[in-house]
């Protein structure tokens, strides 16, 4: 079987503690590849060479312009190496070979966005109210930055975080989820192939408490960047407050898709699909509340179960296949549990409901695509997140009723709005609290285009130029051209 080590100060370093654990294929359930299993020992070892590479290595000395050359060039390496790393990902996770193919053609803009941006990044001359001073801003990189990744993008969601950290400067040590990691350890090599100073990307695989958390209360981490469960994300923070760390959060949501009776609802139907299904549901802007107007309530139940009902089922890695395998079994156990809630609550079962058997889903971890109707919003199958392809529609009256429902839950991540009236659509994006707002369309993001989430779905925002911000730290420098000192006791 093969083995995977963690990658740090350049190189591969087994675990000191001696220990690995296996990863498994979800399409299988079998083990294909053996982790390495990280301790507090590995965690130090990453974290000081990544602050060596930040204090004293070539890094730090490098231009900002000679940092966008290196991030583009790891971008063409990327490019090189799509089909294999998307491979390996759909072996680890499960993801659909059609879906990583398309991921790992695109993750490299990130890293020529970022790269553009690197040299970019100015500080500021203030006018100045006082005669005889010159004062100026830097942008200055944080530091050295966990980046801790879960097991649903492991690749896209490592690259949101590593391509504005390395543009602003700071260094990085990945913790890829225990149930994801060899993608991000193949990922790492191509930044030494690139040229990347040692220590700039490193890579601790292992568990949460383990290597998580104790990245996390490392002295020498300044900032970190997770995406994750919204429990993980709320211990992050409280851990991160007592050290004063800079934290940023993407912790999953609950997203309201929003049919209005006017919409061009074949779009719509096709729109709530993607929403759900895509993925196996597997993704933090899943639309996994269908609000359904009720003139075209029954419409849309008809069409989408239609649809929904035509989705194959088997193996990642067939380019036919449009529904895999959940990607754990503990999440596939989850999944399964949130069905059972939803039919102990009386949500109307009108899809699916339970695991998908039969010869296209092999050994693996299959849930059929499933759908609720009649569901209320106060049920817990309308606000806890599932993680997995299980659709809750909820009937509304008109655009305040909309709001309302689509509101009223903790997370606000992704929505989605479905009319042919831009009025409306207009007056949704302003009223629907959540960090994006699509409009006749579902799920599309780029890398020029922020991305967060609002109340618990987060902190901060990934993508678009505001993303580099959330590795930089502002210096105010005073110059003194002349004032003179009057009285020292006084303040100036
Ligand atoms: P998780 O939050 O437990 O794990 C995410 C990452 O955080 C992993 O790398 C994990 O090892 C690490 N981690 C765990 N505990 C930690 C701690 N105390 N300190 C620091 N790091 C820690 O999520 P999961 O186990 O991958 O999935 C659990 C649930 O999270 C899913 O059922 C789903 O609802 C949700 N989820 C959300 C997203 C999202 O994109 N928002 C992604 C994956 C999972």
């Amino acid at each position: 079987m093969k083995r995977y080590s963690h990658w740090i100060d350049g190189q591969e370093a087994a675990p000191l503690g001696g220990t690995w654990f296996e990863t498994h294929n979800p399409y299988t359930g079998e083990a294909w590849a053996e982790i390495a299993s990280g301790s507090a020992a590995d965690v130090d070892a990453a974290v000081q060479a990544a602050h060596r590479a930040f204090t004293e290595g070539p890094w730090a000395r490098l231009t900002a312009t000679e940092r966008g050359a290196l991030l583009r060039r790891v971008g063409d390496l990327i490019a090189r190496d799509a089909r294999r790393l998307a491979e390996i990902e759909v072996r680890d996770n499960g993801k659909l070979l059609a879906e990583m193919l398309g991921q790992l053609d695109y993750i490299p803009q990130w890293f020529y966005y970022f790269g553009g941006l690197a040299d970019k990044v100015e500080g500021r001359v203030m006018p100045l109210d006082k005669p005889g001073y010159f004062n100026f801003t830097r942008r200055e990189p944080l530091g050295v930055v966990a980046a801790i990744t879960p097991w649903n993008s492991p690749l896209l969601l490592a690259t949101w975080k590593i391509a504005p950290a390395l543009a602003a400067g700071c260094t990085v040590v990945i913790k890829p989820s225990e149930f994801t990691s060899a993608s991000s350890l193949e990922f790492a090599r191509l930044f030494e192939e690139a040229g990347f100073p040692a220590g700039v990307i490193n890579v601790v695989t292992g568990f949460g408490r383990e290597v998580g958390a104790t990245l996390v209360e490392h002295p020498r981490v300044a900032k970190i960047t997770f995406t994750g469960a919204d429990a993980t994300g709320r211990a992050i923070n409280e851990a991160a407050a007592r050290q004063f760390k800079h934290v940023s959060l993407e912790l999953g949501g609950k997203s309201p898709n929003i049919v209005f009776a006017d919409a061009n609802l074949d779009d719509a139907v096709n729109g709530a699909v993607s929403g759900i299904f895509a993925a196996t549901g597997q993704t933090c802007i899943a639309g996994s509340r269908l609000l359904v107007q009720d003139a075209v309530y029954d419409e849309v139940v008809e069409r989408l179960l239609a649809l929904a009902r035509t989705a194959r089922m088997g193996d990642p890695m067939s380019m036919d296949t449009q529904v895999g395998p959940v990607t754990t079994r503990p999440q596939y156990d989850k999944v399964l549990s949130y069905i059972r809630i939803a039919k102990d609550e009386g949500a109307r079962l009108l899809l699916g409901g339970g695991p998908a058997t039969g010869e296209a889903c092999g050994t693996g971890w299959f849930v059929q695509p499933t759908i609720f109707g009649d569901v209320d919003n106060g049920m817990r199958i309308a606000q806890e997140e599932v993680f997995g392809p299980v659709l809750s529609i909820i009937r509304f009256k008109d655009e305040d009723d909309a709001v309302r429902i689509a509101n009223d839950v903790r997370f606000g991540l992704g929505s989605g709005v479905w009319t042919r009236d831009m009025g409306r659509a207009f007056r949704m994006s302003e009223r629907l609290q959540a960090g994006m707002v699509w409009i006749n369309t579902y799920r599309a993001v780029s890398f020029m285009s922020p991305f967060g989430g609002y109340k618990d779905s987060g902190l901060g925002r990934e993508n678009g130029m505001d993303a580099i911000n959330e590795y930089l730290q502002t210096k105010s420098v005073w110059i003194n051209t002349g004032a003179a000192t009057a009285n020292p006791f006084v303040m100036r």
